[in-house]
């Protein structure tokens, strides 16, 4: 050994040689922290240091002489003379050089390595030094990081990142042996709902089980992947045929499905699942992901757990979607958009106290097309904002101009989307538009969904306080479906509560809209506030919300939006809203025959004629809805078998929607069940079974009516 080193020392040549003595060249090798090792032309292995033989578990006797392939893994060894840092040729390589490669230690295993080579010329030929550290640690940390980078870190499952990398393998492998690649998108139904109230930890359990849930479904070669919160993809490769996605979907939707005990409780949670082909629906990643996207979308819209291939009507949606898009851009340049106006009522004098201003886009290729198309479009591209503000400029226009003709002046409400909402410039464009246009801020009401408020209360109350601050008035729209906290709203400085159309148009005949309807109605006069019903179409709808104190009302049954010339000429005609009973006086006592077959309705007239009761009869009970709506009814009397609705479920909501009204069954047949059910449900006040004597049938009548005014005149004793 230590011939071999003096050897190597004296074939050094001296003008190049270090100026080193024998002993400090050894003390140097022997300091360095790495492994050293020199090596001459036919890589034979000259010098070794201690380092050397700590790293490899070689004593130096057993490598000095033998060739450097005993320190190299097997299979970088047939093409050593281009592999990175095995290349020891310097003819081939005859610069310093570095790089990385594996070695191989005396007990067979490998590890990582960085190689510094420097040539060294003696005068009997190159030597060469070669220097090489153990990069096992900062590989390790590195293949960590690349882990970290990669994967989701909750469920461990691969993210985006390597979601395209795992598609583009696929995509490469389908196109060289002709195979199709299916991409389904995954997104849990009201995961929101499922997750509330869970605690952090019992969450993240779930989400690992779903996780499982998924991975189980799949080949070992398929990829799911987490892509957000509740969104998951996964890589079918080398797919037979399209519908062998399909049913990986059902499948996956079966699984999913199974009970999940999280926590205390056993909860269902059920996903919607969009899929795209490869090569039919996109050529590259990006485009498979969009597109089996919008076909979740799709399989959303049809209800819960359902899946959807994308398909070319999908595709001509988005195209529509696009050309929609490049219309909207030009849509204010061009002079497509109008402003309609509707009137908003008083409920009590009938007279006008104001109007919505409402959007209309009339484009050349499209024709017109409704806001609840457009303005969600408009919102996502940001053109909300130059469009908000012409519509904002137009109505304050035209009310100062409809107040300077001679009208009497009252408030446009303008809707204020969520964009335009959080727009830093939007109360400075208020103020301008109310001092461009003269017209007195409390004439200006801006609309504002009840959802924006919930969302980020604390902003959201600090921009309505800038509004107030204007001078402006403040309404909630489409309220009841945003589920605010109603110890919230009492923060707010609102003017008035929007019921929203929903509980308006069931209003007559759900029990569940009315009491809703009639809880907005207190609510917001607890809180003095104005509530206005928007979309009133029936004479029903408006009486049982007039009689239940709603102060205002917006609808068909007035007017529709009209355009400016056509609003305009129905505020100078000052035409006001009338009140059925105004017009016809107030009968005494009414009464109301439900039955399907008519012959027995005629009967029925007949035998009360003499009663001097207003009688309004029908064979229908979703008509019963609408009359009990519109007249004060005293005495409901109602067949309980009819097709369609039948009479308990007829008489149970009856009871709900009119709890005064006096209910009296009648039945051709001794149903004791159905008539113990209807008495059970406080449907009923009596029973009559069919056919009846007329003299009876007069008499219990007439109870019925004092019963119904003594209960009456009860309540008004009470208020
Ligand atoms: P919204 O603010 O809740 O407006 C009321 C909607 O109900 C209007 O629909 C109106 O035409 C409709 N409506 C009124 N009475 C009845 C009725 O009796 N029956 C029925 N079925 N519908 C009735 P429209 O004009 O299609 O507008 C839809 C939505 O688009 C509006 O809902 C509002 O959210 C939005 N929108 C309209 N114009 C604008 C605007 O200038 N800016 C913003 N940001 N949004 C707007
Ligand atoms: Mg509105
Ligand atoms: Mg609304």
């Amino acid at each position: 050994m230590t011939h071999q080193r003096r050897f190597a020392m004296k074939k050094i040549d001296t003008d190049k040689a270090l100026p080193l003595s024998e002993t400090r060249f050894d003390d140097f090798l022997e300091c360095s922290p790495d492994p050293v090792m020199i090596v001459d032309d036919r890589h034979r292995v000259l010098i070794v240091n201690r380092r050397f033989e700590t790293i490899f578990g070689y004593d130096r006797s057993e490598v000095i002489g033998s060739s450097v392939e005993k320190l190299i893994p097997q299979r970088f060894i047939h093409h050593r003379d281009n592999a990175g840092g095995y290349c020891l040729n310097p003819e081939i390589r005859p610069m310093h050089h570095s790089g990385e490669n594996f070695a191989l230690r005396k007990d067979g295993s490998e590890f990582p390595v960085e190689i510094h080579l420097g040539p060294i010329t003696t005068a009997e030929g190159t030597v060469v030094v070669a220097t090489i550290r153990d990069i096992s640690e900062q590989k390790q940390n590195q293949a960590q990081l690349e882990y970290l980078a990669n994967h989701d870190s909750l469920t461990g499952l691969p993210n985006c990142n390597l979601l395209e990398d795992r598609i583009g393998q696929a995509l490469l492998q389908a196109k060289r042996f002709q195979q199709q690649v299916a991409l389904l998108f995954v997104d849990f139904d009201r995961f929101k709902l499922f997750m509330a109230g869970l605690s952090h930890d019992t969450g993240d359990r779930a989400l690992k089980k779903i996780a499982g849930r998924l991975k189980a479904c799949v080949r070992e070669y398929d990829t799911v992947a987490r892509l957000g919160d509740d969104v998951f993809a996964i890589v079918l490769a080398n797919l037979h045929e399209s519908a062998d996605a399909g049913k990986v979907a059902q499948n996956v939707q079966k699984n999913v499905l199974r009970p999940m005990e999280i926590g205390p409780r056993v909860s269902e949670l059920s996903c919607s699942i969009g899929i795209s082909i490869h090569p039919k629906d996109g050529k590259d990643g990006r485009t498979l992901l969009k597109n089996a996207e919008v076909a979740m979308l799709r399989a959303k819209e049809k209800g819960r757990g359902c899946f959807q291939f994308f398909t070319d009507e999908l595709n001509d949606r988005i195209a529509s979607h696009m050309t929609m898009e490049r219309c909207l851009r030009q849509a204010l340049e061009n002079q497509e958009f109008s402003v309609h106006y509707q009137p908003q009522m008083d409920l009590r004098t009938g007279r006008m106290i104001g109007f919505e201003a409402l959007l209309r886009w009339q484009n050349f290729d499209l024709g017109a097309v409704s806001p609840g198309r457009f303005i969600p479009l408009a919102e996502e591209t940001g053109l909300i904002i130059p469009i908000g503000e012409w519509v904002l400029r137009t109505a304050c226009m035209d009310n100062k101009n409809w107040q300077k003709a001679g009208c009497s002046p009252m408030a446009v409400a303008v809707n204020l989307s969520p964009r335009q909402f959080w727009d830093p410039g939007l109360v400075d464009t208020i103020a301008r538009v109310l001092d461009d246009s003269g017209l007195e801020p409390r004439y200006l009401e801006l609309e504002i969904t009840e959802g924006l408020v919930v969302r980020d209360v604390e902003n959201a109350l600090a921009m309505i306080s800038a509004l107030k601050k204007l001078g402006v008035q403040l309404s909630i729209d489409d309220f009841g479906t945003g589920y605010s906290n109603l110890s919230h709203l009492k923060r707010f400085p609102f003017d008035k509560l929007k019921m929203d159309i929903s509980f308006v148009r069931e209003v007559t005949h759900d029990p569940g809209c009315a009491a809703i309807a009639k809880t907005i109605i207190a609510l917001a006069h607890n809180l003095n506030l104005k509530v206005i019903a928007e979309g009133i179409e029936t004479e029903g709808q408006l009486s049982y919300l007039r009689l239940r104190g709603c102060d205002e009302m917006q609808g068909f049954y007035f007017s529709k939006p009209l355009p400016s010339q056509d609003f305009e000429r129905l505020m100078m005609e000052g035409r006001s809203l009338q009140f059925p009973e105004q017009s016809e006086g107030r009968p005494k006592r009414v009464l109301l025959l439900v039955d399907d077959e008519s012959n027995l309705l005629a009967s029925i007239e007949r035998a009360l004629r003499q009663e001097g009761y207003r009688i309004l009869a029908t064979t229908k009970a979703s008509e019963g809805f609408e009359l009990l709506a519109k007249n004060r009814i005293g005495v409901v009397l109602s067949d309980l078998r009819m097709p369609g609705m039948d009479g308990i479920e007829f008489l149970s909501r009856v009871s709900r929607l009119h709890p005064e009204t006096i209910r009296i069954a009648m039945s051709g047949y001794a149903d004791m069940n159905m008539v113990t059910e209807a008495i059970n449900r406080g449907a009923i006040y009596k029973f009559l079974s069919k056919p009846f004597e007329n003299q009876a049938l007069r008499q219990n009548l007439a109870k019925a009516f004092e019963q119904y005014e003594l209960s009456l005149a009860r309540h008004y004793d009470r208020t």
